[in-house]
């Protein structure tokens, strides 16, 4: 992979901080949630705020999502507080509604980096894009799916990529959600040296008292960036409230993290 993929002008050209922090629900709820969480957001060091409108749940019967209308909800909090923003897309459809809403991050989940034909659909409907996408490892803990996915973007000729470490699977009782496997990370790190790697420790963590720590492990080994679920009021939230935490929280985390200069 050639080096035009490199975090300064990834960063320099969205006009991004590094480290890169991303933050917002879980899910878009409701207008006043969303812009609620985005104008709490603007007075921290966010830059991207997060938030999926097409949930994809491991079990029927949970929050799917509020769908499109999510858009105009995530335009409007980009429009009052200058944040940029990203959600997650799983399809064609979902990649040609975000990019009329121009989004700026477009995410792809982990359950979608498991599937070569759903990645490929998602690459090709992005293809040449300028937009920043990034790819989350897939559920299990599998470096050669979450490399082919990287290498079919690449091949879409996007080039904006970026890589997000959420975790992995395990059937075992562990402490956290899912299981870091730092090394996987750190691997495809070293197959792509050039490519900016952000810790998602909402999803590793599946509780709120592990994000610190997470972030900060991550922040030793110099990742790029941060992509933490944020909400106004965490344990009322539709999805995944247990690993939330407010904006508030965010804020004194960042001025706690001890963090690395990579982009000297
Ligand atoms: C999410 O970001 O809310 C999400 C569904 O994450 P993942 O794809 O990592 O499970
Ligand atoms: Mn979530």
């Amino acid at each position: 992979m050639k080096n035009d993929t490199s975090i300064k002008n990834w960063l320099k050209e969205f006009h991004l901080d590094h480290p890169l922090v991303i933050a917002g629900p879980c899910s878009a709820e409701t207008e006043e949630q969303v812009l609620k969480i985005a104008h709490e957001l603007k007075n921290t060091d966010t830059s991207v705020m997060r938030a999926g409108i097409w949930k994809p749940r491991t079990r029927p019967g949970n929050f799917e999502g509020v769908g499109a209308i999510g858009l105009e909800w995530l335009k409007k909090a980009k429009e009052e507080t200058g944040l940029k923003i990203a959600t997650e897309v799983a399809n064609k459809t979902h990649v040609d509604l975000a990019l009329k809403a121009d989004v700026d991050v477009l995410w792809v989940g982990a359950r979608s980096t498991v599937s070569p034909f759903i990645v490929q659909e998602i690459a090709d409907a992005l293809k040449g894009t300028d937009k920043v996408v990034l790819i989350k490892n897939p559920v299990n803990p599998d470096l050669a799916l979450w490399l082919g996915a990287v290498e079919r973007f690449y091949n879409a000729d996007i080039r904006n990529l970026g890589v997000i470490h959420r975790g992995f699977s395990t059937y075992e009782k562990i402490k956290y959600r899912n299981n870091p496997e730092w090394q996987i990370a750190v691997e495809l790190q070293k197959n792509f040296p050039d490519l900016p790697l952000i810790v998602d420790p909402s999803h590793i963590a599946g509780n709120r008292d592990l994000v610190f720590d997470i972030c900060q492990t991550a922040l030793d080994l110099n990742y790029d960036g941060i992509m933490v679920e944020t909400h106004h009021t965490p344990n009322k939230a539709w999805s995944d409230a247990a690993q939330q935490i407010t904006p508030e929280m965010l804020d004194q985390m960042t001025k706690d993290l001890r963090i690395r200069n990579k982009s000297g």
